[in-house]
Parts: C-alpha cells; structure tokens; sequence
C-alpha cells in the first residue's frame, strides 16, 4: 500500500510515517515528487492496521496499489521520473539519445564516435566494455581497459557513458567508470544482478529479455527500486517472434502501455529491434512518434570492420541524416532534444 503524505507535510512527519510502517513490518521506501511525498510499505498487508496509517500525522490518504510492481506503478507515483546522468536526461518531455558502437574496440574507434555521435546531437555516448556474446569464441569486450577509454571519451565530450553490466562482480568497477549502468536483455531475469545495481547510485538501462513479458520487464525493473535505486530507464530493443527477416521484432505498442503502466521513462533500441542498417532510422523516428523517451543507436566509424553487430550499425553521416530526421518528430512530438 502506499502512504500518500499531504502537500504540507513536514519531514518529521514523513520520518514519523517510516517508522510507523516499519513498527508494522513492512519496508518502506520513500519517493518524493514535486508535489508531495509518497511512502510505499511493501510487505504482508493483509493483517495492517490502516486506521494507524490513516491517522498519522502529515498523511492524507492510505492506499492500496494492485499492480504487483509496486514501486514501478503508476498508481504509487504519478509524477513521471525523469532519469539524470551529466549530459543524459529522460523522461517527462526529455528525449535522451544515447548513440556508440556496440562494442569499445580502440581508442581511436571510441573517441571518433563520441565526437560524431556528439555533433549530431547525441545526448550519451554507449559502448560495451564487457560484452554478452551469444557464442564464448566471439568477442567478449576490452574489459576494464574499454571503461578507461569510454571514460576518456566523456573527458572529451562531456557526453554521459552508457556501458553494460554483465555479472555481479564486475559492478563496483562498471559503476566506477560509468554514468549509467546496462543490463542487457539476457540478463533481464538475473536477480541477483538487479540488486546489485540497485545498491549503486547509478541509473540504470534496463532491457527487455527478448522472450519475457512486459509485466516480467516491470518486476525485473521493481528489483533495482527495491533495492533502493529509483534512476531506472526501461528499454523495448525486440523480442523473439516466428518472424526471420528482423534479428527481433520491435514492438512499438510497448511505449504507450509501459507508460500507462509506470512512471519510468521509456527507450527504443531500433539497432537490435531491427537488426539491419536500413531499417533503423525509419524505427527511430517511429519510436519517438510512439511517445518514447529516449532512443539507443549503434554507431560505429567503419561497420564493415566491427568487432560486433556491425550489421545494425549506422555510420556517422547515416546517424546525422537520422538524427535529423528524429528532431522534426522530435518536435511535432513536443519533446525536448
Ligand atoms: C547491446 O546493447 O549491445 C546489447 C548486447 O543489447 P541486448 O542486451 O539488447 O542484446
Ligand atoms: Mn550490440
């Protein structure tokens, strides 16, 4: 159930209400908007005094959300959350564009990019230092190395460093470099991953597994909040469907029902949605004409020559050409860039 504490409300009083949830067994977790603050009390409900709740002081009303994400629901906070990293905002008519190679391959390789990507009007530079590769021989990223350049790019750029994840253990050092944490698709369902970003101070890019539902994506997202992370952006970058001609299959609709859903912001990847070059502008500027939040591009200076994913990678003058078309949208769609 949720807490929701009245306009005027003082911090005593809120810090009164989290002690009253917690005397009653459940965990508190407090979320403040603009407007006012919302405590969450996530636990056994079922035998909870309400009347206590109710007639606490500072507390307008006590109620129950439906949902089974409960930190992820709308119907605990209503205000849209914008995600913050340095140059990146998020959500709430912010558009990010977070634009790299798939994989941190040089020095050279990675600061052309964010230079590129930049001048475009990127928002965030991405590249993968430690990779998830669907066969142990391909490449499996420059480890810490490949963080070391990404952070040298940002030194250059300025632009925020969006890197993946991809094991428990390697998340003190990913959160050391980086300014957003990703989880990628095959990793959606690791828990004990989720918690551990959760635990950092990093936002965090949370992609769909490419077989898992839209209401596994909102638990798996509810796991980072719980663990006391609320900076969380949700990715649709493609399922798997009987369909061949795509790498996956980019659903679109996911943008407006995860929206009615949940106050986290919303990004397409158009890249691995699609899975080819040629279709990737046209699913960017649908994406964004969808309502979403933010886009996730691979770019590479020579695709050809990838170390990964080269074959859904935009060259620099591919993505400028994209990039303006994705502001005119951008702009019919209100959205800031
Ligand atoms: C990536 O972003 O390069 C990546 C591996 O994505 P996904 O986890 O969506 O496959
Ligand atoms: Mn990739």
């Amino acid at each position: 159930m949720i807490v929701v504490m009245r306009r005027n409300a003082q911090e005593e009083d809120v810090q009164h209400m989290i002690q009253q949830v917690e005397s009653l067994g459940l965990k508190p977790t407090v979320l403040r908007g603009t407007e006012r603050t919302v405590i969450a009390a996530i636990g056994d409900e079922r035998q909870v005094p309400v009347g206590i709740l109710e007639s606490g002081p500072g507390v307008d009303e006590v109620l129950p959300v439906l949902a089974p994400y409960k930190l992820a629901s709308v119907e605990t906070k209503s205000e849209r959350t914008v995600v913050r990293a340095g140059s990146l905002a998020v959500g709430n008519g912010q558009l990010g564009i977070i634009a790299g190679p798939c994989s941190v391959e040089s020095e050279e390789q990675i600061v052309s990019t964010a230079h590129a990507v930049k001048a475009a009007g990127a928002t965030a530079l991405r590249g993968g230092a430690y990779k998830p590769r669907t066969s142990p021989y391909s490449f499996q990223g420059m480890k810490e190395k490949g963080l070391q350049l990404l952070a040298m790019a940002r030194a250059e750029t300025g632009l925020a460093v969006v890197t993946e994840v991809v094991a428990s253990e390697d998340v003190d050092v990913v959160a050391e470099y980086a300014d957003v944490l990703q989880v990628g698709a095959r990793n959606m369902q690791n828990y004990r991953l989720l918690e551990a970003v959760g635990r950092t101070h990093r936002p965090v890019l949370l992609k769909r597994g490419p077989s898992a539902t839209l209401e596994e994506l909102l638990l798996a997202a509810e796991y980072i909040l719980d663990a006391g992370n609320q900076q969380v952006m949700l990715c649709e970058r493609g399922i798997r469907t009987f369909e061949a001609h795509t790498r996956f299959t980019l659903p679109l609709a996911t943008v407006p029902y995860l929206q009615a859903k949940t106050h986290l912001p919303v990004v397409v990847d158009p890249s691995h949605g699609t899975g080819h070059t040629p279709l990737v502008p046209a699913l960017a500027r649908a994406a964004i004409a969808a309502g979403a939040d933010g886009l996730i591009m691979e770019v590479h200076p020579n695709p050809e020559k990838a170390l990964s994913d080269g074959y859904q990678s935009l060259t620099f003058e591919q993505f400028a050409d994209c990039m303006i078309w994705c502001r005119r949208i951008a702009h019919a769609m209100e959205m800031q860039l």
